[in-house]
């Protein structure tokens, strides 16, 4: 099963991949992981995207499209991926589309988390994450079983740089201006699933479940 997460950032993209990539098996692709891992790592990509996410704005199209079409041809993709903040523009979904079009094959379902924009300043807010392994909680809603330490890897939690609410702003009217236009994008070819995501996220996941075939 080949799944897209839509949604503004902080309405649960992650959490939810995360449970379906473990329920359905197939992996977990997340654009802003694979940034913030050469970031990490102080590569050439990680140097050139951390100057656009500092600001919240988007990493360019051309640092974006390749890498993921080259991860998605990667042998532990050919039954299915979760893609998670891919894509986030229009010419990056175009730019899939080919690829998968060049290998006859597509995508199954867009998943669109909706979260009205009021709700994500909170949760983005008390999003922790644990810089090591990737896992992610809620201060409130999601917290780790010790205060500021991962449930999976004991490594410290952190608020990400980018999650301070002037960039959280920032990121919102981005969000609105070039990636919510790919929710009719997906609803024209068929493929939209939209769930509520204001729900507790088991139930959001349950939602979803429910709808993938
Ligand atoms: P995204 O990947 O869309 O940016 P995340 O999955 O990281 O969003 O979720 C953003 C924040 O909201 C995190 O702190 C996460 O723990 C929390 N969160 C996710 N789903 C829910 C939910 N259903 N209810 C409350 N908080 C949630
Ligand atoms: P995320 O972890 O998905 O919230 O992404 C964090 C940041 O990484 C975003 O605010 C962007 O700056 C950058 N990013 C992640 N995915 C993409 C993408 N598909 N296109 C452009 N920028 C992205």
């Amino acid at each position: 099963m080949k799944i897209i997460m839509l949604g503004a950032p902080g309405a649960g993209k992650g959490t939810q991949a995360k449970m379906i990539a473990d329920a359905y098996n197939i992996p977990h692709i997340s654009t802003g992981d694979i940034f913030r891992a050469n970031i990490k790592n102080n590569t050439e990509l990680g140097i050139k995207a951390k100057k656009y996410m500092d600001q919240g704005l988007l990493v360019p199209d051309e640092l974006t499209c390749d890498l993921v079409v080259d991860r998605i041809c990667q042998e532990d993709c050919a039954d299915g991926y979760v893609l998670d903040g891919f894509p986030r523009t229009i010419p990056q979904a175009v730019c899939l589309d080919k690829a998968l079009e060049g290998m006859s094959d597509k995508i199954d379902y867009a998943v669109n988390v909706k979260v009205p924009d009021e709700n994500i300043v909170r949760r983005m807010s008390g999003r922790r994450a644990c810089a090591k392994c990737g896992a992610t909680y809620h201060i409130v809603h999601i917290p780790p079983k010790k205060e500021g330490i991962c449930d999976r890897c004991s490594s410290e939690l952190i608020l990400r740089d980018d999650d301070k609410p002037e960039t959280v702003l920032k990121r919102l009217s981005v969000y609105h201006a070039q990636t919510q236009p790919l929710i009719e994008y997906y609803d024209e070819k068929g493929v939209l699933v939209e769930v509520d995501g204001t729900q507790e996220m088991n139930d959001v996941f349950a939602e979803i479940t429910g709808a993938l075939k």
